[in-house]
């Protein structure tokens, strides 16, 4: 392949600037030519297309957000969204297309390597929910990011003997929650993909008070219940002078860590190599540290993302 685009689409994550960069720069390296699609899809639809030169990627390595910009665009789940989409993409010459975004943007992507266009995706999301591999772009930033407030809240449930009960967000996925949880040194940690039990809950702090522990941080997932929820069924088994916080879109922005900037270059570069040789339908990932590329429309019909619940264990025995 000669020319190829770019989009980013869904939630932004720190790292996708990472992404854009790897992909325009490892592209023209190859003799390549790039472009960028502005707002996802919406963008792709109504030929939002520029071209990009190694300056156009300057100077964003180290920026949260995506200065490809991104949309909600549920029209491309339609017949006419994605024949007009590929009909832009031939206006431009353009043969094959890298999205970088989550589970919706994939399923743009496969939409149009079903009709034969060859697209490939990068999985680009703080919440890590995306099958076929171990990291997404994003995620680290966003445990990161959690961490520091769980540090700081630790100081304000230790001083004033408070449990607070803090919430991330990870949509339906708990893996924000849970490495965030065992880095912050959460007592418990609530997410949908293991069952709880407010009794325990309670008891646990009870046994933690008994001791003479002062803090106590419950993590829990966006996707599990609102905190507000949590504090008010906990509050049915006792008074545990609870306080709730929501961290929210705070989590979505950002400088991206090392780990995500490296991962996204890694990404980008691989993106490149398979189109180069004119591979499409795929969407690449890092399995057990390894760089692979699966078929996308196997990951999507056939494949789970499955958080690392071994950690979920190790917690248990860590804050008992
Ligand atoms: P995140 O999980 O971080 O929010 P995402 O990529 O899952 O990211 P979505 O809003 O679900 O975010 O999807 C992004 C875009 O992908 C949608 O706005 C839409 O344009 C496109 N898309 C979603 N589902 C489909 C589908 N089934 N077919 C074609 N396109 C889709």
């Amino acid at each position: 392949m000669k020319r190829i685009a770019i989009l980013t689409s869904g939630g932004d994550a720190p790292g996708m600037n990472a992404a854009v960069r790897a992909v325009t720069r490892k592209a023209i390296y190859e003799g390549m030519e790039v472009y960028g699609i502005n707002y996802g899809y919406a963008g792709l639809v109504v030929g939002d297309i520029r071209r990009l030169d190694i300056p156009d990627v300057g100077d964003i390595i180290q920026r949260g957000g995506t200065r490809l910009f991104s949309a909600r665009y549920p029209e491309f789940a339609t017949e006419e969204g994605q024949l007009k989409g590929i009909e832009q993409l031939k206006k431009f010459g353009i043969e094959g297309l890298v999205v970088i975004g989550g589970d919706g943007s994939y399923h743009g992507a496969m939409a149009l390597t079903k009709r034969g266009f060859p697209a490939i995706g990068i999985p680009g999301t703080i919440d890590n929910d995306i099958p076929g591999t171990d990291f997404t772009i994003g995620f680290d930033t966003a445990i990161n990011t959690v961490l520091e407030s769980i540090d700081r809240i630790r100081d304000t449930a230790t001083s004033h003997v408070r449990t607070f009960v803090i919430e991330v967000m990870g949509r339906n996925a708990g893996d924000i929650a849970l490495w965030a949880g065992v880095a912050g040194g959460a007592d418990d940690i609530i997410i949908p993909e293991h069952e709880f039990d407010m009794e325990s809950v309670a008891n646990k702090i009870r046994d933690g008070r008994d001791r003479g522990k002062k803090h106590c941080l419950i993590v829990l997932a966006e996707g599990v219940m609102g905190a507000e929820e949590f504090a008010e069924q906990l509050s049915e088994y006792g008074n545990f002078h609870t306080r709730v916080s929501v961290l929210g879109h705070i989590v979505r922005g950002g400088s991206p860590t090392a780990r995500d900037r490296v991962l996204a270059s890694k990404f980008g570069g691989y993106a490149v190599d398979l189109l180069k040789e004119g591979k499409g339908g795929l969407c690449v990932g890092l399995l057990d540290n390894k760089l692979v590329a699966a078929d996308i429309v196997d990951t999507l019909e056939n494949k789970k993302h499955n958080p690392d619940l071994s950690l979920y264990q190790l917690n248990q025995a860590l804050s008992f």
